[in-house]
């Protein structure tokens, strides 16, 4: 802890102890330290500055984000009271004395005979009581154990307890492959001889899963360490489930939804001499230290949240895990069934990564039949039940007859629900950010997504005083809306941001869906990512023109990847599957390939595009923010340095000024400029001319307060 200014205190991380004379700023005293033992390994440290670099952030901001608050202030064990006996009646005969003695305090007898056995006292205890228990064990005042404590009897001490869960003891070993996943598992050990990272290409249901199972066991055999990441929390407990079974107190699981004395006890159990020897987590579990890594899984390694958008450090976990295995010599296990363009790249173009690929799926279940249906044509003939095509319907009907399940899939980006009057055309906007406000028709609220500006609905529009205000698009909430009429007797549940907030949310929807309570599971992403339910043959997808119309270079892949790997969703045991796929552009080849299942002329083309019009993976991205409270300032700060960066790097490389998709945060304008680097060019040398370039436009006096950042590689 080091004193700043006259007030404040920060703390801070010893990096590295040294002899050089000070020079150019002041030097102060160490105020406290809070450590006696180091709290980061040498390997984070490294980890952190190459993020610091690449993200171009600040060091400090990989270390806010990395550290639990808990180690940057003292942290404090839980702590409870605990009772025994005291030296002098641990004996038998002791006892029996004293319990003779206390025949006329019944009060005090009883309690005595009861914490003797719930010690066990007598069969091989003592084990730890605690006061609480003796005393919820027994319908007597404080008063009768205080006495006992005078006469010498008990005596108190703290006793600290973790917050970790130490249970659970693995029920179950491996399960033998299949000869085309012991293909794949030997392909895989193969490529690692000689290269670290491996591209582990299945298709849904092919028993990825089953595989990374076999080589966490082979690693953790060998006494090194597994991380294996996933991109969502929701994705966690399914497959929690199964690790526990194999693995049992071996695993621990670490994400943001944890508390903080949580994550402190995880972060000091991976220093100790006892660290996991495998954890689970999301993003954020690479910022853990790790004593003996061996192997990284990044499984779904093509999902977009693995990317930090707000705020710093905005990195890419996948990306950062690759560089942490590379800084421990472990080996990297990308998985999924829709490879990410800059993964399919390295493995087939580049040979950077070894490629595996598994196109059966476990047991040979077929991939489910997909039916496209054009919603334009029927919108137009007005045949569409509010959002479901007569065979959605249909199908769905055949499916609630059979006691199948059902699973919805709503895409949400861009298609938030909103009020719109519906008379002149007003939309209610935030008032400090430059958005539509998104309607919550549960609580009658209208609310920012960006700052969380909430305010009612209005009765009459302001710009015409019209009463007629409707909801315009839909959202989830909507669809939920219109299951309940087309059939009421459904059991319905949704999922998505709003439903889940809490920490438990998402494991009650997943298990009231798995255990046959729900018939109906209507989601956005969530949905889509590798759930694994038995009794689903019917899939539904809402709505994909929203996906292919969203304007982003990535729209087409990432449509293909939710679109596989919803359909997914369907038909994973027993008989093979059927998904509805409502779309206005069925002509689309990529609808054709994702009805096809050809992930490879998928991407192909889009690799093709990518290249001819300068994106990844054949050139790198970085988005360069600039903020201020002042429109004006913003705007011709954005424009004097986008011409600076022409100088700098040629105008082929320089898009900009730009609109970005929200123009105002919190009351701030925001102004963008895209920097498109060759991925063949030094990007060290890049991140520094435009370190360069920032530093002179501050130069600028007028320019001064204005707050530069950057995105790398945005998703
Ligand atoms: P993926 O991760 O590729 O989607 P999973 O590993 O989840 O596939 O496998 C799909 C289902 O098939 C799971 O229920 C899994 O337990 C089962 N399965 C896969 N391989 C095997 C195997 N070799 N033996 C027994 N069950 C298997
Ligand atoms: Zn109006
Ligand atoms: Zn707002």
């Amino acid at each position: 802890m080091v004193p700043l200014g006259k007030k404040k205190h920060y703390t801070g991380i010893v990096d590295r102890v040294h002899h050089e004379t000070p020079e150019g700023y002041e030097v102060k005293y160490a105020f406290a330290l809070l450590e006696d033992q180091p709290a980061v390994l040498p390997q984070q440290l490294k980890l952190w500055e190459w993020i610091a670099d690449y993200y171009m952030c600040a060091r400090g901001d990989v270390y806010n984000a990395a550290v639990p608050a808990g180690l940057k202030l003292e942290y404090k064990p839980k702590v409870e009271t605990h009772v025994r006996l005291t030296k002098s009646y641990r004996t038998e005969e002791a006892l029996q004395q004293m319990l003779d003695s206390l025949k006329r305090a019944n009060k005090q007898q009883d309690m005595l005979l009861t914490y003797l056995q719930l010690s066990s006292f007598f069969e091989g205890g003592p084990s730890e009581v605690s006061k609480q228990d003796l005393l919820a064990h027994h319908n007597t005042s404080v008063a009768v154990f205080d006495a006992l404590v005078k006469r010498g009897v008990f005596e108190t001490y703290p006793y600290v307890i973790s917050r970790l869960s130490e249970k659970g003891r693995p029920v179950s070993g491996l399960k033998t492959l299949n000869a085309n996943q012991q293909r794949a598992l030997g392909e895989i050990k193969q490529y690692f001889e000689s290269q670290s990272v491996c591209l582990l290409y299945g298709v849904t249901s092919s028993g990825k899963t089953e595989i990374y199972i076999h080589l966490i066991e082979e690693t953790i055999r060998q006494g090194k360490q597994v991380l294996y990441l996933l991109p969502e929390i929701a994705l966690t407990t399914q497959i929690t489930e199964r690790l526990k079974r194999v693995f049992g107190a071996e695993m621990g699981i670490y994400h943001s939804r944890f508390s903080d004395p949580e994550r402190v006890e995880i972060w000091n159990k991976q220093l100790s001499d006892n660290p996991y020897l495998i954890i689970l987590g999301v993003r954020s579990s690479v910022f853990l230290p790790y004593q003996n890594l061996g192997l990284v899984i990044v499984d779904e390694e093509h999902d977009s949240s693995y990317k930090q958008q707000d705020p710093a450090p905005r990195y890419h976990a996948r990306n950062t895990a690759l560089m942490m295995a590379s800084l421990y010599g472990a080996k990297t296990l990308l998985g999924t069934a829709t490879p990410s363009a800059e993964s399919w790249y390295n493995a087939t173009d580049t040979g950077k990564y070894g490629l595996v690929i598994l196109k059966e799926r476990y047991q040979e279940i077929q991939l489910p039949e997909i039916i496209p249906v054009d919603i334009k044509e029927l919108n137009r003939k007005k045949m569409m039940y509010g959002h479901f095509s007569p065979l959605l319907k249909e199908k769905m009907e055949e499916a609630l007859n059979r006691n199948e399940q059902i699973i919805l899939f709503q895409n949400r980006r861009g298609f938030a629900p909103m009020i719109e009057c519906h008379d002149c055309g007003w939309v209610p906007r935030c008032v400090h950010c430059d958005v539509s406000l998104t309607y919550h028709k549960h609580t009658n609220k209208l609310v920012c997504h960006y700052c969380g500006y909430t305010t009612s609905v209005p009765q009459n529009c302001p710009e015409c005083g019209s009463q007629d205000l409707r909801d315009r698009g839909f959202g989830t909430e909507k669809v939920e809306d219109e299951i309940r009429e087309l059939f009421p007797h459904a059991r319905l549940a949704r999922m998505d941001l709003d439903t889940t907030r809490s920490k438990t949310a998402h494991e009650r929807i997943i298990n009231d869906f798995e255990k046959g309570k729900t018939d109906i599971l209507i989601g956005t992403q969530m949905v889509t990512k590798g759930l694994d339910f038995d009794h689903v043959h019917l899939v539904g997808i809402l709505n994909a023109d929203t996906m292919l119309n969203y304007p982003d270079f990535r729209a087409f892949e990432r449509a293909y990847q939710l679109m596989a790997q919803v359909a997914g969703r369907a038909g994973r045991k027993g008989n093979r599957g059927l998904v509805v796929l409502q779309t206005g552009h069925v002509d689309y080849p990529i609808i054709k390939n994702v009805i096809n299942n050809d992930f490879e002329s998928m991407i192909h083309a889009q690799l093709a595009e990518r290249q001819v019009c300068h994106f990844p993976p054949y050139y790198r991205l970085v988005y360069i923010y600039i903020k201020h409270r002042q429109q004006r300032l913003t705007e011709s700060m954005t424009a004097l340095m986008t011409a600076q960066l022409i100088k700098v790097f040629g105008a082929e490389r320089v898009n900009g000024p730009m609109q970005p998709v929200v123009s105002r945060v919190h009351s701030l304008h925001i102004g963008m400029i895209m920097l498109k680097i060759e991925s063949t060019a030094s990007f060290v040398q890049a991140r520094k001319l435009l370190l360069q370039v920032e530093q002179l436009m501050h130069q600028d006096a007028r320019f001064k307060s204005l707050q530069v950042y950057y995105d790398v590689d945005p998703v």
